[in-house]
């Protein structure tokens, strides 16, 4: 037996979270019988629909994918613009990807068909290390990189401690390329790190995400991950 919510994400259909909502919102059947509470407990045997779809396991599949910019990193896009789905047109499974990139931001991005696995790889309590390469303008002085590694103020809250090391600095063209490590995943947040340092950011790759890194592909190409990867991250 298994949580009702846990079979719908499992089926690809949401996130867990979603998968709670539908529920909470009358959308989800077990034997044609609508069924809001959140504990209801299912087997294989039972009839699952949501939204008057029934749904079946499909099979879990994992993709890494070097994500290039340009790319909207959504199901869809309102505005026509490619996205990640576009780069797997042979892929049968209902994937989407695991956390988002900014159109102009690189690097790695988990594409899956499993909501469970996505809320385990996104929820800040899992702590999942992500590191990001930044080019930016300016050069942060110590004190600047010491401000991002304890927390800084953004509108919606202090940062959580980052690891941040220096790279490069080429003082012709007043940039520097900085390697940033966090945990958290607010929207456009390296970005606004860099800005409230005042030095914005030119350039970011998702250099790596947990033990995944884009080594071995080139932008806008994918490889499946290994069962061992699978289970490591889990
Ligand atoms: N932080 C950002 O600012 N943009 C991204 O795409 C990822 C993290």
């Amino acid at each position: 037996m298994e949580r009702l919510q846990k079979v719908i994400a499992q089926a690809g259909i949401a996130s867990r979270r979603k998968s709670e909502t539908l529920i909470v919102d009358g959308k989800v059947k077990v034997n044609g019988v609508v069924v809001t509470e959140l504990g209801t407990k299912v087997s294989s045997s039972d009839k699952v629909e949501v939204e008057g779809v029934q749904i079946s396991k499909e099979e879990s599949v994992y993709f890494l994918l070097y994500k290039p910019r340009g790319i909207i990193s959504t199901a869809h896009d309102e505005k026509g613009r490619k996205t990640v789905l576009d780069l797997f047109p042979h892929i049968e499974e209902r994937i989407f990807p695991v956390g988002r990139l900014d159109y102009d931001t690189s690097g790695v991005i988990i594409m899956t068909n499993d909501g469970d696995f996505s809320y385990l790889m996104t929820h800040p309590k899992f702590e999942i290390q992500k590191k990001y390469i930044a080019k930016v303008k300016g050069i942060p002085q110590r004190e600047d990189l010491k401000k991002l590694e304890q927390g800084i103020l953004l509108e919606d809250g202090m940062t959580a401690p980052a690891h941040v090391k220096m790279r490069t600095v080429d003082k012709k063209s007043n940039t520097a390329l900085i390697e940033i490590t966090i945990h958290e995943g607010r929207n456009h947040q390296v970005r606004r790190m860099f800005d409230a340092i005042g030095c914005p950011v030119e350039k970011l790759k998702r250099e790596s995400f947990a033990i995944l890194t884009t080594i071995g592909l080139n932008a806008g190409e994918s490889r499946e991950l290994t069962r061992h990867e699978v289970k490591q991250l889990r």
